[in-house]
């Protein structure tokens, strides 16, 4: 394992924005990531798991380990499937595609397999999340140990993972999927695809910030807010979509929680914060 000091962590995000992590390593196999646990034990330091960094930002320094999953061999066996936890999803879905196994629910969300898997990544509330495929899931945290569908305790944009006070390592996952015709999964890929560009900013951003708690959708309740378009520095309420902030210019992380805090103050009920955003002493700011 490769250890990189005051390494530069904002093109590991999709907002771009994030300053300098005290380390970082990539992990490529089992010994890497027991090794990168142990340093960050030694060094008392948080070992933080970043996956594509799709919904996550960091502030401008982080006293922190921050490692990222490079283990992404997939086995097929018939229709189960085992998957390294730093596969692109999207690669995923298309590759199982063509051997007629359908994730085709999942098309569009960016990211890896490891984090789909920690936030239990879907297409909304009422929709397909990733736990209706997961058999088990390989984590480590000091031991190695493989979790039951059941165990992984997945709930709307929950899971066992993001619960855990102490970090839990995804390492690799089992899913089982229904067959299709490769022909009829590429047509909804291909249609998932089409809407997603309708709807969604396709910008600098982190996906949706903000999860509701109640029946009506963040995004509707931060449009009824008079929220849309509302800007601090250089993120902005996405005008196309008002539960995603996206970077317009050269947002800083503090221009992000300044527009969360102001969303959190006129809407102080029924929202909870889902993007992630580290802290310097790399805890969760909300
Ligand atoms: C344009 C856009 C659209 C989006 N649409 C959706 C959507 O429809 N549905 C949806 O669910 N999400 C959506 N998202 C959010 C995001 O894509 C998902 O949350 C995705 O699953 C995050 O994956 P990631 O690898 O980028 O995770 P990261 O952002 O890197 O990490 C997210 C969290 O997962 C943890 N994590 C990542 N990998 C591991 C690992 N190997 N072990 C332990 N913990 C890990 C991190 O510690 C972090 O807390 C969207 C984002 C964008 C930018």
């Amino acid at each position: 394992m490769e250890l990189k000091e005051r390494f530069v962590l904002r093109p590991k995000t999709t907002m771009r924005i994030g300053g300098i992590a005290r380390y970082f390593a990539e992990l490529m196999t089992k010994d890497d990531a027991e090794a990168a646990l142990q340093y960050s034990g030694k060094q008392q330091l948080k070992f933080l798991p970043l996956g594509s960094g799709s919904n996550t930002i960091f502030a401008d320094e982080v006293n922190a380990l921050v490692v990222q999953v490079k283990h992404t061999i997939t086995d097929v066996a018939g229709d189960m499937v085992t998957v390294g936890a730093g596969k692109n999803l999207a690669m995923l879905i298309n590759e199982l595609a063509l051997l007629g196994l359908n994730l085709s629910a999942l098309t569009g969300i960016p990211g890896t397999v490891g984090g789909a898997i920690f936030g239990n990544a879907g297409q909304g509330p009422k929709g397909v999340w990733i736990d209706s495929f997961v058999e088990s899931v390989t984590v480590f945290d000091g031991a190695w140990k493989t979790l039951s569908q059941s165990e992984c305790a997945f709930r709307y944009r929950e899971s066992v993972f993001k619960d855990s006070e102490k970090p839990l390592l995804i390492w690799e996952a089992v899913l089982k999927l229904p067959k299709a015709d490769p022909v009829a999964i590429k047509t909804t890929i291909e249609t998932l695809l089409k809407k997603r560009i309708e709807t969604q900013p396709h910008l600098k951003t982190a996906g949706s910030c903000f999860k509701a708690i109640g029946q009506t959708p963040a995004w509707k309740l931060i449009d009824a807010a008079g929220l849309r378009g509302y800007k601090v520095g250089g993120i902005e309420v996405s005008p196309k979509h008002a539960n995603f902030l996206i970077n317009v210019g050269e947002a800083t992380y503090a221009d992000a929680v300044s527009v969360v805090e102001a969303v959190q103050e006129k809407i102080p009920e029924n929202l909870e914060v889902e993007m992630r955003f580290v802290e310097p002493d790399g805890t969760l700011r909300f």
